[in-house]
């Protein structure tokens, strides 16, 4: 379904106010997988409203327009547009007494012409407005959506998501998934979804980046329950040939959420030995309600002496290799495992920055190291950013590699 938002008033022409209803309408519409193609905004001018009209219904299948339902003489959208399409006005009366009733309660004295307002199109619903007079308008007509709001923002935002929404959702199944991926840059996550976009628009693919992950959000349109179904199905699938490594979870789980399920399904044991991160992986991992079934100690290990202490990394290993190596990370993730007992342990040392120290190696580059009582493994990486960015996108990148481990064991 594509939309065309119409804002109606003279004053967003004249540049008195921001047109913050389009941005609303479309963001919202957005969400729903909706697609918005054009913003139209023009003056109180009937002449060229009834051409916008004409215009939006050869061109989108929902026209959603604000503005001009109020009492006075130079509101007349619903006019013009029950004009354009052929359509009769009738009073009802159920709105004129939901009128009357909002001048009681608000000690206002009702004017003849607020029974402007309880004109509605045949064959339209009103949509009901809680907090004013002017009631929207829902119109179906042949295969195209009309919707009638009030400019007022507040009222707008209310009724739109009140009524509105479960209108349009009622004749049109919309069916949506999220797909959470790690390790692979937004740029190239759409050059790989080029291909599974199609023309129309439907599923209609967005990607949301935040640092160190994508979302993928998947949404499917039409009008038949099971074809929907099947298209959502799929899409999904398609994704999840091209990057199978990267999906973490389709139900809006965190990656601590996943390791930590992951972990309790084998009934293991973890502690965590953090320098770079300073603790970072613990606290995201303990934000998790229920996390102590599975969560033995996490330790911050920041300074040489204390990964000689507390985890028996050899003095000349790190004499030789620098604190930040595949060696000391091996050494502290055998180690953590050997002093707490655990059935795994994940250990972490980098360079968060911003100076490189002594150690003349660049800021971003980490070691993970991961230890069973079978194995042992190392993953060696470069982040980019801040200090802050890069701790953040080491311990989501800990987090994955454990993911990936549980996985595959
Ligand atoms: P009313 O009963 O208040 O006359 P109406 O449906 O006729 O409602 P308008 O007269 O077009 O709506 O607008 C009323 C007020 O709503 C405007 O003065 C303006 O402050 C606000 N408004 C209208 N359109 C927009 C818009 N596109 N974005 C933001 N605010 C708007
Ligand atoms: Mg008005």
């Amino acid at each position: 379904m594509r939309a065309e938002i119409i804002t109606v008033g003279s004053e967003i022409i004249l540049g008195s106010i921001l047109n913050t209803n389009a941005q609303y309408l479309t963001r919202r519409l957005g969400e729903i997988g909706i697609e918005v193609l054009y913003h139209t905004s023009l003056r109180d001018n009937k002449e060229q409203l009834k051409h916008v009209i004409e215009n939006g219904l050869k061109r989108v299948d929902l026209l959603i327009f604000t503005g001009g339902l109020g009492p006075t003489a130079d509101d007349f959208t619903k006019e013009v547009v029950s004009e354009t399409l052929g359509l009769r006005l009738y009073l009802d009366n159920n709105i004129k007494n939901s009128i009357k009733s909002y001048f009681d309660k608000t000690n206002k004295t009702m004017t003849s012409n607020n029974i402007k307002q309880a004109y509605i199109p045949e064959g339209s619903k009103p949509i009901k407005n809680d907090i004013g007079t002017a009631p929207g308008i829902f119109i179906e007509w042949q295969d195209k959506i009309l919707v009638l709001l009030p400019g007022p923002p507040r009222e707008m935002k209310l009724m739109f998501n009140k009524y509105v929404i479960p209108l349009i959702k009622q004749d049109y199944i919309i069916r949506e998934a999220t797909i959470k991926t790690i390790g692979i840059g937004e740029s190239y996550l759409e050059t790989i979804l080029k291909d599974i976009i199609n023309s129309r628009g439907n599923p209609s693919i967005a990607t949301y980046a935040s640092e160190g992950v994508v979302d993928i959000k998947v949404v499917a349109k039409g009008n038949n329950e099971e074809e929907v179904d099947l298209l959502l199905k799929e899409t999904i699938e398609k994704i999840r040939n091209k990057i199978p490594e990267n999906i973490y979870s389709y139900n809006n789980e965190t990656i601590e959420e996943v390791v930590f399920k992951l972990l309790k399904e084998k009934n293991f044991k973890i502690a965590f030995a953090e320098s770079c991160t300073g603790g970072l992986i613990a606290s995201k991992f303990t934000k998790i309600p229920g996390v102590s079934e599975v969560f033995d100690r996490g330790i911050v290990t920041y300074s040489n002496v204390s990964k000689i202490e507390e985890l028996n990394v050899r003095k000349s290993t790190i004499k030789k290799h620098g604190a930040v190596s595949k060696k000391v990370a091996m050494e502290m993730a055998k180690g953590l495992l050997e002093k707490s007992n655990v059935d795994i342990a994940l250990s972490i040392t980098g360079l968060a920055g911003p100076s490189t120290g002594s150690e003349n190696k660049p800021v971003g580059l980490i070691f993970i190291g991961i230890a069973t009582k079978e194995k042992l493994i190392t993953i060696e990486s470069r982040l980019s950013g801040d200090r802050e960015s890069i701790q953040n996108k080491a311990s989501l990148k800990a987090f994955n590699e454990l993911r990936k481990f549980l996985i595959n064991m």
